[in-house]
C-alpha cells in the first residue's frame, strides 16, 4: 500500500514515522512517502528517508491508501485525503466533531491509535504507553531544572545536602516511569495512586507507598481508574495535604479516561508548600491535577513553580518518535494483507475497537454515544 505521512503541527516536533521503520516498511513492499521536512523537527532530514527508500514530496495526500500522523490532522488536511482513503494516528476522536464530520463525509475509514485494546496482544501497538512513558521521564527532568536544589544527596567539603523529596502522584505508566527516572538522579522517591494494586510496583522502584486512601472500586476491569466519590477525593486530599507539604518536588500524572483530570492537588495545599518547590503537572492537557495548573504554562504562586507541560512526548522527539512508529508500524502489520495491499479484518478486535469511521459512518460507539448518535449495543 501507499503510505503518507504528512508534516504535523508546527508545535508538534514528533513525527508519525522514522527512517528505520519506514525501510522496513519498505522491505515489505509498501511505499511510504513522506511530506518535505517532516521529520526535521524529530532529528530526521529528508536525506534520511530517501536512503531508506521513502519518497520525500510537498505532496503527501495524492494517491495514498493510507495517511499516518502523530496528532489530529485540522479539518482541512483531512479534507486532502483521497475519498475512501484511510487514517491512523492519535484522532482526538472524542472531542473532534469537526474532523469526524470530514471523515464520514469523505468515507475515510480512521483509526484512533488512542482506541487500541490496552491488551497483552495489542501490548507492541501501544502508543498511550510509549507516550506516556515519555512524558514521565520529561517531567522529572523539567523537574530536576526547574528545582533549585539538587536532586541527589551530596556530601561535600561544604557539608552534605539532603537528596530532594520528591512525591508522584498516579502511578500509571507515566507515573512509574518519573519514579524510575527520579530514583536514577538519586531523590528520595514517594509515590500515590488510587489504586491498590500498584502499591507493589511503586515498592518495586525504590519509591515509599503513601498512606491515603485507596479504593478497590476505583480499579476498572480495563485496568484505568474510575472516577472516585467526593468523600473519598475529600479524605485523599486530606492525607496528601499533610506530605504535599513536606515535598520539594510533586509529580502529578493521575488520569481517568474519557473525563477530566481529579484534582489531587488544591490551592491551599500549594500555598503549604516551602517556596522553591515544584509541581510538574503531566496531566495538564485533561485539566490538570493541581488546582493552579494553567495548561501550557508555568504559574508561581507563593514561590512555588507549577508547570502545565501540554507536549512532554514531544519534547523527546526523537525517541518517542521511534517507538510511535514501531507502535503505528505494528497496527499496520494487521491492516496488511499478504500483497502488500489494504484489508480491513474486521474480526480482530484491535482492528474494530480501533475504528472510528468506515463507510461514511460513525462506528466507534463512545465517539457515536458523544456526538449524540444511537448506539447499537
Ligand atoms: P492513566 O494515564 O489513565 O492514569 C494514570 C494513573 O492515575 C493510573 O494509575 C490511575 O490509577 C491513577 N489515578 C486516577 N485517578 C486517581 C486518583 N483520584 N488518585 C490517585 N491516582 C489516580 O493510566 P495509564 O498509565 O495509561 O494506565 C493505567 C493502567 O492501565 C496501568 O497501570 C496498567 O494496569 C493498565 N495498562 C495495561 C496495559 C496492558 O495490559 N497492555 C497497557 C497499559 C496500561
Amino acid at each position: 500500500m501507499r503510505i503518507a505521512v504528512p508534516a504535523e503541527k508546527p508545535e508538534e516536533r514528533r513525527v508519525a514515522m522514522t527512517p528505520s521503520v519506514a525501510v522496513r516498511l519498505v522491505e515489505d513492499r509498501h511505499t511510504v512517502v513522506i511530506e518535505s521536512g517532516a521529520g526535521a523537527a524529530a532529528g530526521f532530514p529528508d536525506d534520511q528517508y530517501r536512503e531508506a527508500g521513502a519518497e520525500v514530496t510537498s505532496d503527501p495526500y495524492s494517491g495514498a491508501d493510507l495517511v499516518a500522523v502523530v496528532g489530529p490532522p485540522t479539518p482541512d488536511q483531512a479534507s486532502l485525503i483521497d475519498e475512501g482513503g484511510s487514517l491512523v494516528g492519535f484522532l482526538d476522536p472524542f472531542d473532534a466533531d469537526e474532523l469526524v464530520k470530514v471523515l464520514t463525509n469523505r468515507n475515510i475509514t480512521s483509526f484512533a491509535m488512542e482506541a487500541i485494546p490496552r491488551t497483552t496482544l495489542a501490548q507492541s501497538m501501544d502508543a498511550l504507553s510509549s507516550q506516556a512513558t515519555a512524558a514521565g521521564y520529561h517531567a522529572v527532568l523539567l523537574a530536576a531544572v526547574a528545582t533549585p536544589r539538587f536532586f541527589p544527596m551530596l556530601t561535600t567539603a561544604a557539608g552534605t545536602i539532603a537528596p530532594v523529596k520528591l512525591l508522584v502522584l498516579g502511578a500509571g505508566v507515566a507515573g512509574l516511569q518519573a519514579i524510575a527516572t527520579a530514583r536514577r538522579l538519586g531523590a528520595s522517591v514517594s509515590a500515590y495512586d488510587i489504586r491498590p494494586e500498584v502499591r507493589e510496583q511503586i515498592e518495586s522502584l525504590g519509591a515509599k507507598f503513601v498512606a491515603a486512601p485507596v479504593d478497590e472500586s476505583a480499579a476498572a476491569a480495563t485496568g484505568y481508574a474510575t472516577e472516585v466519590s467526593d468523600e473519598t477525593q475529600r479524605r485523599q486530599q486530606e492525607a496528601l495535604g499533610k506530605v504535599v507539604a513536606d515535598m520539594d518536588v510533586v509529580v502529578t500524572t493521575a488520569q481517568i479516561p474519557g473525563s477530566p483530570a481529579p484534582l489531587l492537588v488544591s490551592r491551599e495545599m500549594v500555598e503549604r508548600m516551602r517556596p522553591g518547590s515544584v509541581v510538574v503537572d503531566v496531566a495538564a492537557p485533561t485539566g490538570g491535577n493541581c488546582e493552579l495548573t494553567k495548561p501550557g504554562e508555568t504559574v508561581t504562586h507563593g514561590g512555588v513553580a507549577i508547570l502545565g507541560p501540554t507536549d512532554l512526548a514531544s519534547r523527546v522527539a526523537i525517541d518517542a518518535s521511534q517507538m510511535y512508529s514501531r507502535n503505528l508500524a505494528s497496527f499496520l502489520s494487521r491492516l496488511t494483507d499478504e500483497n502488500a495491499g489494504l484489508t480491513f479484518d474486521w474480526d480482530d478486535q484491535i482492528v474494530s475497537d480501533a475504528c472510528v469511521t468506515h463507510d461514511g459512518r460513525v462506528t466507534h460507539p463512545v465517539v457515536r454515544r458523544s456526538l449524540g448518535l444511537e448506539v447499537e449495543e
